[in-house]
């Protein structure tokens, strides 16, 4: 079997573990910095094995050389948002913690695929990857998995319909300022321009930019999980299957859509060898404007990681 590290038992980090446990994708190291945590979940989810009918083995600890010799790591170490946080308030301790994780990656699993979790997610990403040195197509950034799911969700939740007929497509970054795309979004091939009127549509998209905020108001502390973890395990099963997958992911840019040298969200082929293609998509002059605005945010961000020096 593959190994699985995931890094990080809060929330998003067991729920990942235990459903990358669930379909036996891979055997399971989990790690935290908190002792005796990542090893007391480590052991429940074993313990659910023999009922759920799964044989991955799951290993918990708080030592970096036990994550030695990964073929993929989930991160999701990190601190999650409070109400009336945005993701970018969260730039300066996730980074440390980055910076920490990458260290040991570029040592123990040189060769591994890495996805990021952690917010401010298009940041972190950028940092993992300049971290690691590595080839870019081996470090990506899970959130347009999860804001399509979000946007899914709420298209099935006003049409009545299964949310499996429908499919959709959120592009930019993982914040206020990404694109949901009613023009790449159907039901059962069906745009849902011609399902539903332009006003219900601008709702729902501005229900999907703050899908996560929502979720962490309603649940005044720690944010949403089952859905990141969902995302997560979507990416590494079309990894670690080579699926190639049709995902919006994180993934960084030379040039495609206009831009250069940053991490946005847009619709990648995932495989084996990580992000195998970047599909560029025929966007209207407003699509693409709304792209490169959400861009705009994200260089903010990297500025203050630069000015800060966590960029070398
Ligand atoms: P959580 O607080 O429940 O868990 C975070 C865990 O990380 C804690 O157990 C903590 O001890 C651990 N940790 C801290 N530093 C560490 C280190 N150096 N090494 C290993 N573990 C370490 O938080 P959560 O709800 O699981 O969220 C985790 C992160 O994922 C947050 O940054 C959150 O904003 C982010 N997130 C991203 C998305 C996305 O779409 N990209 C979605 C949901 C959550």
């Amino acid at each position: 079997m593959a190994k699985v590290t995931v890094v990080g038992s809060g929330f998003v980090g067991m729920t990942t573990a235990q459903r990358v446990a669930e379909e036996d994708l891979a055997d399971v190291c989990l790690i935290d910095v908190i002792e005796g945590k990542p090893q007391g979940i480590a052991l429940d989810l074993m313990q659910s094995g023999p009922v759920q009918g799964y044989s991955s083995r799951i290993q918990g600890t708080n030592d970096p050389k036990d994550t030695d010799g990964s073929d993929l790591f989930i991160v999701t170490a990190g601190v999650p948002r409070k109400p009336g946080m945005d993701r970018s308030d969260l730039l300066d301790v996730n980074a440390r913690i980055i910076q920490a994780v990458a260290g040991y990656i570029r040592t123990g699993s040189p060769n591994a695929i890495v996805i990021v979790v952690t917010n401010p997610l298009d940041t972190m990403v950028y940092l993992m990857r300049a971290l690691l040195n590595a080839d870019e197509r081996r470090v990506i950034g899970m959130a347009g998995v999860l804001d399509s799911a979000r946007y899914r969700a709420f298209i099935a939740m006003e049409l009545d319909v299964s949310p499996e007929c429908v499919h959709a497509m959120v592009m930019g970054g993982h914040g206020d300022s990404m694109v949901p795309l009613p023009r790449y979004s159907t039901v059962s091939g069906i745009s849902i321009e011609q399902l539903l009127p332009m006003d219900r549509i601008d709702a729902l998209n501005q229900r999907t930019r703050d899908g996560g905020a929502e979720i962490v108001n309603l649940l005044r502390s720690g944010s949403a999980y089952y859905a990141p973890a969902a995302a997560s395990v979507e990416m590494a099963r079309s990894i670690l299957k080579h699926q190639r997958r049709l995902l919006p992911c994180a993934a960084y840019l030379r040039g495609q859509y206009g831009l250069s040298d940053i991490y946005l969200g847009v619709p990648c082929i995932l495989g084996r060898a990580g992000v195998e293609k970047i599909i560029e998509l025929k966007l209207e002059p407003a699509e693409l404007s709304s792209l490169k605005t959400s861009a705009e945010a994200i260089k903010k961000d990297l500025n203050i990681l630069e000015t800060k020096g966590y960029l070398g």
